[in-house]
């Protein structure tokens, strides 16, 4: 607990209002039919972020049939390419106009830095710009070798009404991996963001009427999981699912979406885990597991939540670790400098703190950390930097998803101890290896079980390469050529050129 870079103070002012977030349906943004609405207190200041109207399925209805006509009459999925990118270029440049407004509530309501939310909510504007690219890019095939009476195509359409269902701990950002490449493709949607953080989808809905979007293409109900992401899931009007959240929810909607045989989009959560080898560059490998760590305090699909480390020098690279944990700037969001903010509920603290004291029970060595940081003027919904070693592969701090800023070290001696602990997992979304050898990171590529492998880095990403998990990490993909086109149906489309087709039936 001593000895850490805790930032108390603030350098950015808190709003001087609450947010009022609004459900978009149909072009209108409105409050609920019933007049409810809930309220977020910001996780590291305790203060009303937004008050947000709350949906019913008398909303979550209209939404639905708004985007079913919109996709239906074509005012969207029927024009070109070009038209579509001119508006998801409008809609980015309105994004970064308006870093600032999005940045505060992302860091009041979930509770990151305002300097990593700023980065996100920047960043986003970029998944807008890449789709548009998509829009005007998008083509089928064509076979032209079968034949020289037959000529066939295969076109690519948008596949109809997409319900776009997001967590709380990157609000805009998975919501701009989703939305643009679904709106690129043709397709109309529904989008439900977490209730813990409504505003900043809510806010998209004016940069998308001042860009241009026709009413009903994107609409956006606000409330909880049950009624209105159960009935995105369920309704007959809905083509596909996309959804990224927790490993148990994803399972419910799949099952749910079976009923109409709906198409589902899953990204989950993960283990995710980092090998160093003792050929490497340990400072740099110790960089990135504390990054891989600490970023979002550990509220991260990706976070590297265990490392797998060679026998000979864990002590030396636990060493390092903890000294950089304790460089980290931990404490206040609206504070510039600040890199690890607040845990999203109390809740999530005390789930964290039983993950740890479970473990140090079982017999696992706390080398950093281990319980709630009170950040002076804050209170407590923050959590140390916490390092464990002595950990089995057994124990559930290796094996579950804490999501909190906390990280355990396993240790190999050979190289296929280190895949088979690697893959010794329900989850699959991301590995990452640090050696010097080309040949064993290769090997190690091939065989690990993750949608993404890093070699000698980690969490570095780019909207043209897709990213998604395996097993129970979930399915399809995101982002790239193969995330826009799980937004699109094939066609296929033969035709015979001339009077040449056989008679089937033999006349007389
Ligand atoms: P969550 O599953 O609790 O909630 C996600 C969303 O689903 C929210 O909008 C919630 O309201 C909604 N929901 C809840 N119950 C529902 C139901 N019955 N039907 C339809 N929708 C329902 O997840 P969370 O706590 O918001 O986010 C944390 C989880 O998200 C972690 O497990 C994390 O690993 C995962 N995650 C994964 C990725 C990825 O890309 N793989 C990225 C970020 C987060």
């Amino acid at each position: 607990m001593t000895h850490l870079h805790i930032l108390a103070d603030q350098t950015v002012a808190l709003p001087d209002a609450p947010y009022q977030a609004l459900h978009f349906i149909d072009g209108v943004a409105q409050g609920s039919a019933d007049g409810q609405v809930s309220e977020r207190i910001s996780p590291s200041h305790g203060v009303v972020v937004s008050r947000a109207a709350l949906g019913s399925e008398r909303e979550t209805d209209a939404a639905i049939k708004a985007a079913r006509a919109a996709f239906d009459d074509g005012r969207w999925s029927r024009l070109s390419g070009k038209a579509r990118a001119t508006v998801l270029t409008k809609v980015a440049d309105l994004i970064e106009a308006n870093v600032e407004k999005l940045a505060l509530l992302e860091t009041l309501e979930s509770g990151k830095p305002i300097a990593q939310a700023r980065g996100e909510c920047g960043g986003a504007a970029d998944l807008w710009r890449y789709a548009a690219s998509l829009a005007r890019t998008s083509h089928g095939d064509s076979h032209n070798t079968l034949g020289e009476d037959i000529l066939a195509v295969v076109l690519k359409e948008p596949i109809g009404v997409v319900s776009i269902i997001t967590p709380w701990n990157f609000p805009f950002w998975i919501l701009s991996q989703k939305l643009p490449f679904a709106l690129a493709a043709g397709c109309t949607c529904v989008v439900k963001p977490s209730e813990m953080t409504p505003s900043t989808t809510s806010m998209l809905a004016e940069f998308l009427m001042a860009a241009g979007l026709p009413a009903g293409v994107c609409n956006i109900v606000l409330g909880y999981g049950d009624p209105v992401g159960s009935m995105m899931s369920t309704h007959p009007d809905v083509d596909m699912v996309t959804f990224t959240g927790s490993t148990a929810v994803g399972k419910l909607i799949t099952k749910c979406a079976g009923e109409t045989l709906k198409k589902v989009a899953l990204e989950l959560g993960g283990k995710n885990p980092q090998v160093i080898f003792p050929n490497c560059d340990l400072e740099g490998a110790a960089d990135a597991v504390t990054f891989g760590i600490y970023f979002n305090v550990g509220q991260c699909c990706n976070s590297s939540s265990r490392i797998i480390v060679h026998e000979d020098i864990v002590d030396d690279f636990v060493a390092r670790v903890v000294a950089l944990s304790r460089q980290v700037r931990f404490g206040n969001p609206l504070h510039e400098d600040t890199q690890v903010g607040a845990i999203v509920t109390p809740e999530h603290v005390v789930r964290i703190d039983g993950y740890v004291h479970d473990a140090v029970a079982a017999g696992a060595e706390l080398c950093l950390g281990g319980g709630a940081l009170d950040v002076p003027g804050l209170g407590r919904q923050f959590f140390q930097p916490t390092v464990l070693r002595g950990v089995t592969p057994d124990m559930a701090i290796a094996r579950e998803e804490v999501f909190g800023p906390v990280l355990v070290v396993l240790t190999f001696r050979t190289l296929d101890e280190a895949i088979a602990l690697c893959n010794d997992a329900t989850y699959g979304l991301s590995a990452g290896i640090w050696c010097d050898d080309v040949h064993t990171c290769l090997d190690f590529s091939r065989r690990a079980a993750a949608g993404t492998i890093w070699t000698n880095t980690w969490m570095d990403g780019f909207p043209e390469v897709s990213f998604g998990g395996v097993k129970q990490s979930g399915q399809g993909r995101e982002i790239g050529q193969y995330g826009f086109d799980e937004f699109l149906e094939v066609k296929s489309l033969v035709m015979r050129i001339g009077r040449t087709r056989a008679p089937w039936v033999k006349t007389a």
